[in-house]
């Protein structure tokens, strides 16, 4: 059995047996990988209670040649992003990218771009004035990133090019105009705003997007409409969006609620 060293992200943790897990790894190199870890429910396990989702990590594995799991001997926090932890919409919305990540078979042969993508995001994550503008701008970029990069200035039935479009339609993966959105109905409607928010957002490298301003409105439909882009390509309701959606977008909590919070 070859041992294995990678850095990588922890994304998910399932209960196997009485103290036993098994953990969904993104390794940068590696792509997405499972491995048990057998031991780690028990109180005086040397990887102990820290190794949970969502963190970046070095693990140190066995694996033999061919196998799908491997077994974790090692693993050690570098970022254990605990402010996620201590806020539910953006631990969600950390959730959210991560269910994707493990969802995506195009992820694994992308895996360092997507680990960067998912790196700048998670790092930026604490302290986003808008965390859920800041999801959707992030999922248009790993959409890109796929191979599946929303088409938002050609009608994707004719090609006509437009500054404005009657909306998108999801199994087009990008947008419709007015010409052929009687035979082809958008299943999103997008205004103006949204619509130039979302360009920009396409232009702009990771470190600029934070420049951008949405509105709380506008941020719930730019994420609404990422999370229909993705049900569309990964094939999956996405668990994790329902209590998003849920608690998170459906009361829209404000700017001024969350200063107080502080
Ligand atoms: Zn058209």
């Amino acid at each position: 059995m070859a041992q294995h060293k990678t850095e990588a992200f922890l994304l998910r943790q399932v209960d196997y047996g009485e103290t036993t897990k098994i953990f969904t790894l993104l390794s940068r190199d590696a792509g997405k990988l499972s491995v048990i870890a057998k031991g780690v429910k028990r109180p005086k396990s040397k990887m102990g209670g820290a190794l949970e989702p969502i963190l970046r990590g070095e693990f140190s594995y066995y694996r033999r040649e061919g196998a799908n799991m491997g077994t974790l001997s090692r693993g050690e926090v570098l970022d254990g992003y605990e402010y996620l932890r201590s806020d539910l919409a953006r631990l969600s919305l950390a959730s959210l990218f991560a269910e994707c990540v493990i969802l995506s078979g195009e992820a694994d042969s992308h895996s360092g771009e997507v680990y960067d993508c998912l790196a700048h995001f998670l790092s930026t994550l604490e302290r986003a004035a808008n965390p859920v503008a800041h999801t959707a701008q992030y999922l248009l970029k790993f959409l890109a990133l796929l191979g599946f990069r929303p088409e938002l200035r050609i009608c994707t039935v004719c090609g006509r090019k437009a500054e404005s479009f009657p909306g998108v339609r999801s199994s087009r993966g990008g947008v419709v105009c007015g010409r052929c959105v009687s035979r082809e109905p958008v299943t999103f409607p997008l205004d103006k705003g949204l619509l130039n928010a979302l360009r920009a957002s396409q232009q702009m490298d990771y470190e600029r997007l934070a420049t951008l301003k949405m509105s709380a409105a506008q941020a719930n439909q730019a994420l609404r409409l990422m999370v229909q882009l993705l049900r569309e390509h990964l094939e999956s309701d996405l668990k994790s969006y329902g209590f998003l959606e849920s608690m998170v977008l459906r009361p829209a909590k404000s700017e001024s609620a969350r200063k107080k919070e502080k």
